[in-house]
C-alpha cells in the first residue's frame, strides 16, 4: 500500500536501522519504546491486522516469530524473559494498520497488560 508507512520502512523508502532482516520480513527499534528493548517485526507484504493473515502465511507468521526469537537472543533478553504482542485493531491498541510483532523486554512485566 503506497499510503503505509510500514511498508515505506520496509521498502527502504523511509530511512530505518534495521536490527534484523530478511527476504520477508524486517525489524526495527520502536520509535516511543515502553521497554529498555521495543522492537517491531514486520512482514515485508502489507497485511493490515491479524485478522487479515490466511491459510498461506502460516510460514510468514512463524518467521514473525523466529525473528523475534533472534533479535530478543542478540539483544540479551531470552533470559530472564521478553514478551511479544500483535495488538489487533483499536480497542487493543493498534495505531499502525501494517501488521507487526512488538518483542519487548529489558525490565519486568506486568500482567494482566493494561
Ligand atoms: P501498535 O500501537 O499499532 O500496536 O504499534 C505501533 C507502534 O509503532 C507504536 O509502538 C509506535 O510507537 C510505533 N511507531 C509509529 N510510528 C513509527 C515510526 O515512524 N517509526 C518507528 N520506528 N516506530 C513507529
Amino acid at each position: 500500500m503506497s499510503d503505509c508507512l510500514f511498508c515505506k520502512i520496509a521498502a527502504g523508502e523511509i530511512p530505518v536501522e534495521f536490527v534484523y532482516e530478511d527476504a520477508e520480513v524486517v525489524a526495527f527499534r520502536d520509535i516511543n519504546p515502553q521497554a529498555p528493548v521495543h522492537t517491531l517485526v514486520v512482514p515485508r507484504r502489507h497485511i493490515a491486522t491479524l485478522n487479515d493473515v490466511q491459510p498461506a502465511d502460516a510460514e510468514l507468521i512463524g518467521r514473525l516469530y523466529l525473528a523475534a526469537q533472534k533479535i530478543a537472543a542478540d539483544a540479551g533478553i531470552a533470559e530472564p524473559g521478553y514478551r511479544t504482542v500483535f495488538n489487533c485493531n483499536a480497542q487493543a491498541g493498534q495505531t499502525v494498520f501494517h501488521l507487526h510483532l512488538h518483542v519487548l523486554g529489558g525490565r519486568a512485566m506486568h500482567w494482566p497488560p493494561g
